[in-house]
């Protein structure tokens, strides 16, 4: 690919391929096409990507089940993929945007789902809740994060939301693990798991062309939500989550093709990782000095976050708090106490 016409944006710098819409699939390097698939969020699409492979095609993520994403794939199966059927589906991770048309598709191509076992169960599990089920433990939980009974009817009221993003899981699958290899075309890809986003998330390298399907576990402009869920509420998913970016850059370089889930392939990668690094980093050394006085989690959304908390985002914002409060008590650098009305507070540990 020329080097002149490349956009530069800081340390990042994105390759001159112009971005799909609609059923368009656009070649991003031999053999590799992109999908671009809308999304009614404020995040407002998802890529997918199409892998030539052999007679058929590899799918790497679905895109949301609603009717503007079944559209635009029942007319790639009756033109693109008509004579070159789709052989296998892989998800990246369990999110609705990435699995929520797995069941579909998959009942319609007849391709097996590949995915690994913890996004495979947690999916499941999360499939089970309907909306009159919210659970006392959950709301105990974003009592104690500082919820007013205004928020804790918000929740109420998302509660079960999962199933309704989703349209089917498969009810078997190909389980895809660290260090698996995959051939595909003719190329070898090799699974690598990345953790804090999601469970384990998938994402795939391959070393020889120097190309890596991120899913969301690297993207150019938007940091991955790195969320504490009431299912587990003393995780530290913020850990896991440095721990992944330190382990991919040990593995890409900035000369790495990256083809994220949001937003545009790019190269830069090592810059990237360091950024995202830098910036929970900061967060966390800010938020030590915040917690001088007992703070729960709702007082720390000023530190973490310049946009304003509302009711689209409030759960993430949230989690987010509490993965980084976390962080910081596993690190032995916050206290933890629990109020007589049931409250989370968090202290700085002086010494
Ligand atoms: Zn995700
Ligand atoms: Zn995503």
């Amino acid at each position: 690919m020329a080097e002149s016409p490349e956009r530069r944006d800081g340390s990042l710098k994105y390759p001159p391929i112009v971005k799909p819409e609609g059923c368009h699939l656009q070649e991003v390097c031999s053999g590799v096409f992109w999908l671009r698939m809308p999304l009614p969020f404020s995040l407002n699409h998802i890529n997918l990507w199409l892998l030539e492979d052999g007679d058929g095609w590899t799918l790497v993520d679905t895109g949301l089940a609603n009717d503007q994403s079944i559209e635009i794939w029942q007319s790639l199966f009756e033109n693109d993929l008509k004579s070159r059927p789709l052989k296998r589906l892989i998800v990246t991770h369990m999110h609705p945007d990435h699995l929520g048309l797995a069941g579909w598709i998959s009942e319609k191509s007849g391709a097996p789902l590949h995915i690994s076992r913890s996004e495979y169960l947690m999916c499941r599990s999360l499939l089970q809740y309907s909306h009159e089920q919210v659970p006392a433990d959950a709301l105990a939980f974003y009592r104690g994060a500082g919820f007013d009974t205004e928020q804790l009817d918000l929740y109420r009221s998302q509660f079960g939301g999962f199933g309704r993003m989703m349209r089917g899981l498969p009810h078997s699958y190909v389980r895809l693990q660290e260090r698996d290899y995959l051939h595909i075309g003719n190329r070898q890809w090799q699974v690598v798991i990345g953790e804090g986003h999601s469970p384990e998330h998938v994402c795939l390298y391959c070393e020889q062309d120097n190309l890596f399907i991120s899913g969301d576990q690297l993207l150019p402009t938007i940091s991955s939500n790195v969320s504490v869920w009431p299912s587990e509420p003393f995780a530290d998913p913020l850990n896991d989550w440095l721990l992944s970016c330190h382990k991919l850059k040990s593995m890409l370089n900035n000369e790495t093709l990256i083809m994220p889930a949001h937003g545009k392939p790019f190269y830069g990668a090592i810059h990237r990782l360091q950024q995202l690094i830098d910036e929970h980093e900061n967060d966390l050394t800010s938020l030590i000095e915040f917690c001088e006085q007992p703070r729960r989690a709702v007082d720390c959304f000023s530190v973490l976050f310049r946009a304003k908390i509302n009711r689209h985002n409030l759960m993430m914002a949230t989690g987010e708090s509490i993965a980084h409060l976390n962080c910081l008590y596993s690190r032995g650098q916050l206290e933890r106490h629990f109020d007589g009305e049931g409250l989370a507070w968090y202290q700085k540990v002086n010494r």
